[in-house]
C-alpha cells in the first residue's frame, strides 16, 4: 500500500492522540512502514530522523537487534499470565534489577505512565489512611505534567490539557517553580515553597515532581538544588515525595535517574517510556519497605492495595525492559555501533558505558546548537543531559509557530514535534554526529525562515 491509500483508510477509522483531527485536512498523516536506528521510513522510502524518540520512548533506536531477539525468545515461552497469584521469571529478574539499580525495595507494575502516577498518588493517600490519617490533598509544581488520566491530570498544570476538565479533577495545591536553571532562582522558589508547605501540610499526602526537567511543560529546567530543597521540606513536614521520572529516567537527564543529581531518595518513583526501549507499554512504581509494610496485614483489616490492570507485568513488555537494562549494563560502543557483550563476559554493571557515550553526544549537540543564540527569534537555548531545547520568542499574531517548524522538518526529513514555541531534541542515544548535524541544521533553517 502506498502512503496515500493508507492515509485515507486511517482517517476513515482512526482517532489520533493529542490531535485536532481537522488539521489533517492540510497536514498529511505520515504512514510509517519501517523503523531502522534513528530513522522512520514511510511507504515511499522517505526517511525521517526521529529527533523526539517517538514521544521520548525509543532510547536505543528502532528495530534494535538485541531487543528484537529478546522479545522473540520470550514469545516462544510465555506471552502473558495473570500477575495476581502467579508470577514469571522476567518479573522476578526485573524486580531485583530495578531495586538494586535504584535503591528502592518494592516494585508495583502498570502499563503506561499515567497509570503509574495514579498508583503512586493512590498508594500515598492509602498509606496515610492505613496509618489513621486522612490527607486528601497533593502538592504539585507549577507547569507540571504527569499524564492525562483524571488523577494524573489533576496534579498537572499545563492548561492546554487540563483546563477543559477542571470541574471533574481532584484538588491539588500548586507550588511555583524557579524561573531558570540557576541556583539563585532555585533558592528563591524554595522560600515560596516553604510558605505553602506551612499552610497546607496537614492535609497533604505527597508532593509530585518531574525532577530537573519538566518535559511536556515546554522543557523547563531547574537546578538540582531545587529538588533537594523540596525533599528536605517533605521530610520536615512528613509528606511523601513522588519523583515522576517517566520522561527523564533511564539516562535522559544525563544520569541514570535525575534524582541522583540531587542525591535524593524519594518515597516513590514512577518509571515508563525508555524502560522498554520504546517497544512496549510498561510502567513501574517503586517504593520503600516502610510504605509496603503499612499495607501488610491480615486480610480482614482491609488495608491491602487492591489496584490492578489486566496486563500488569506483561512478560513480553518485561522481556523488552530486561533487554533494555542489559544494554545499559553490557552495552559497548564498537565501531560506532552499540553492541551488547554476552552476559558471560560482562565487564560493567553500572551502565556507565552508555551514559559516558551520551555525555559525549550531548556535548556535541550543545556545541552545534550555539548558533541558535544568534537568531533574533530565539529567546533561550538550554540543555540538561540528552534534552536540548530552543525557545523561540512569542509570536502573539501566530499561535502555532511551532507547527511551521514541524512542517519544515518533515519536508527535510526530520521529525521534530515542538511544544508551543519550544523546539527540542530528544533523539535516540544511538544518534551519530552526521545525524545530529542534519537534525540541528534542519531545525535551524526552519527557525531562521521565521525570523
Ligand atoms: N509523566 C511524565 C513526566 C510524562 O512525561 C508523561 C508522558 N509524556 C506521563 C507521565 C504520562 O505517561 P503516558 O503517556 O505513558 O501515560
Amino acid at each position: 500500500m502506498k502512503n496515500e491509500e493508507i492515509i485515507q483508510k486511517d482517517l476513515k477509522y482512526n482517532w489520533h492522540p493529542c490531535t485536532q483531527m481537522k488539521d489533517h485536512e492540510f497536514l498529511p498523516l505520515i504512514p510509517i512502514k519501517e523503523g531502522r536506528g534513528v530513522y522512520l521510513i514511510d511507504f515511499e522510502g522517505n526517511r525521517y530522523i526521529d529527533a523526539i524518540s517517538s514521544w521520548w520512548v525509543n532510547i536505543f533506536g528502532h528495530k534494535n537487534p538485541y531487543i528484537n531477539e529478546k522479545i522473540k525468545e520470550q514469545l516462544e515461552r510465555l506471552e502473558h499470565v495473570i500477575f495476581a497469584g502467579f508470577t514469571h521469571e522476567g518479573a522476578v529478574k526485573l524486580g531485583e534489577r530495578i531495586c538494586k539499580l535504584t535503591g528502592f525495595d518494592k516494585v508495583f507494575y502498570a502499563d503506561n505512565g499515567s497509570s503509574a502516577v495514579e498508583i503512586a498518588i493512590k498508594m500515598s493517600f492509602h498509606y496515610w489512611k492505613n496509618k489513621g490519617k486522612i490527607k486528601p490533598l497533593f502538592f504539585s509544581l507549577e507547569n507540571s505534567y504527569h499524564g492525562e488520566t483524571i488523577g494524573a491530570l489533576s496534579v498537572g498544570d499545563v492548561g492546554l490539557y487540563k483546563d477543559t476538565y477542571k470541574e471533574i479533577l481532584i484538588k491539588n495545591i500548586t507550588i511555583p517553580i524557579p524561573k531558570d536553571k540557576s541556583e539563585v532562582e532555585a533558592k528563591k522558589a524554595l522560600i515560596k515553597a516553604r510558605v505553602i508547605f506551612e499552610k497546607y501540610y496537614k492535609d497533604v499526602s505527597a508532593l509530585i515532581i518531574e525532577p530537573l526537567i519538566q518535559c511536556a511543560g515546554y522543557m523547563k529546567m531547574h537546578h538540582p538544588l531545587f529538588i533537594k530543597g523540596l525533599k528536605e521540606l517533605c521530610d520536615e513536614f512528613d509528606i511523601h515525595l513522588i519523583a515522576d521520572e517517566i520522561a527523564v529516567g533511564f539516562g535522559r537527564s544525563g544520569s541514570m535517574f535525575a534524582c541522583e543529581q540531587a542525591n535524593i531518595k524519594p518515597s516513590f518513583m514512577t518509571l515508563s517510556k525508555g524502560l522498554t526501549g520504546g517497544y512496549l507499554p510498561l510502567s513501574l512504581v517503586l517504593t520503600t519497605d516502610e510504605i509496603y509494610r503499612a499495607f501488610y496485614c491480615d486480610y480482614k483489616e482491609l488495608k491491602a492495595f487492591l489496584h490492578s490492570h489486566s496486563y500488569t507485568a506483561n512478560p513480553i513488555a518485561i522481556a523488552a525492559a530486561n533487554a533494555t537494562l542489559d544494554i545499559f549494563e553490557n552495552g559497548e560502543w564498537i565501531d560506532g555501533e552499540l553492541k551488547v557483550k554476552s552476559e558471560k563476559c560482562k565487564v560493567k554493571s553500572d551502565g556507565l558505558s552508555v551514559l559516558e557515550f551520551n555525555k559525549k553526544t550531548s556535548d556535541y549537540i550543545w556545541g552545534s546548537v550555539q548558533k541558535f543564540k544568534e537568531l533574533s527569534n530565539v529567546k533561550d537555548v538550554r540543555q540538561t543531559g540528552m534534552i536540548t531545547a530552543i525557545e523561540m520568542i512569542d509570536y502573539p499574531w501566530e499561535k502555532r509557530i511551532g507547527l511551521k517548524v514541524y512542517q519544515y522538518g518533515l519536508k527535510k526529513g526530520v521529525l521534530l514535534r515542538p511544544l508551543g514555541n519550544v523546539i527540542y531534541f530528544m533523539p535516540p542515544y544511538i544518534i551519530n554526529r552526521e545525524e545530529i548535524e542534519k537534525m540541528v541544521n534542519v531545525a535551524y533553517e526552519g527557525i531562521k525562515l521565521l525570523e
